[in-house]
């Protein structure tokens, strides 16, 4: 069965043109042309990737991510006319899983959703097998931090964090290296993937989130220590 890709974008030309060159990839596709109109087709089909321009009519790209965040898990591609680093932060803070300013060539536009689609098919994979072989409840205890494996929940103090999935998989990757120095290159090949085109500066914005939820002084971390000239060290 194909993978379903929903484009949504405004302007007709970059929807046809995005369209066309899905579908001639093998890709399901449909699209839309404004907010609305996303969350409504997004439930409706369940895509696999959704490709979500920012400027849009009725609802904007940011609101559509932070609500299909809270629904699914498909992977949000967000394309901006706006290079603008306090938009990709933004961006991913709703939680987009990747970012592609425009303009942007039609060839990187495929390279980087077969990425996406890989990572989903991967994440899909490796959920299915921990939930086939790790004991109910698993957990991993650190003081009052507790990350639950099986549920993909953390708790500080008994209550629930509201972590997005790359926060949780970079807290679960630092957890389980407790004590190691890891560098941003490591972390960044191993939590968002070889093929994840980026930098490391997204691992310092991820710890800096982490921080802010984990840490009781987020100025003065203990949990996530950083060190120097190198990455960062899970203390517990
Ligand atoms: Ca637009």
């Amino acid at each position: 069965m194909s993978e379903i890709v929903l484009v949504v974008e405004d302007e007709p030309s970059l929807q046809d043109t995005l369209t066309y060159n899905l579908k001639k990839e093998g890709y399901a596709v449909e699209a839309v042309g404004d907010g609305r109109s996303a969350l409504e087709a997004a439930r409706r089909l369940k895509p696999d990737l959704i490709l979500l321009d920012l400027m849009l009519p009725e609802i904007d790209g940011f609101e559509v991510a932070r609500v299909l965040r809270k629904e699914m898990t498909t992977a949000i591609l967000m394309l901006t006319a706006r290079d603008d680093e306090i938009d990709r932060v933004v961006g991913l803070e709703v939680g987009a899983d990747d970012y592609l300013t425009k303009p942007f060539s039609m060839r990187e536009l495929i390279a980087r959703v077969k990425a996406q689609l890989r990572r989903t098919r991967m994440l899909r994979e490796e959920m299915e097998k921990i939930g086939e072989s790790v004991p109910a409840h698993e957990t991993l205890k650190f003081g009052n931090l507790v990350i639950d494996l099986t549920r993909r929940e953390v708790t500080l103090k008994n209550q629930p964090l509201q972590l997005k999935p790359k926060e949780y998989e970079l807290l679960l990757f630092l957890a389980e290296h407790r004590g190691q120095m890891l560098s941003r290159e490591f972390i960044l090949e191993r939590v968002w993937g070889w093929d994840f085109i980026g930098d490391s500066r997204t691992v310092d914005v991820h710890v800096r989130w982490l921080r802010q939820k984990i840490e009781s002084d987020s100025a003065n971390p203990t949990r996530i220590v950083t060190v120097r000239g190198g990455g960062y060290r899970f203390e517990g």
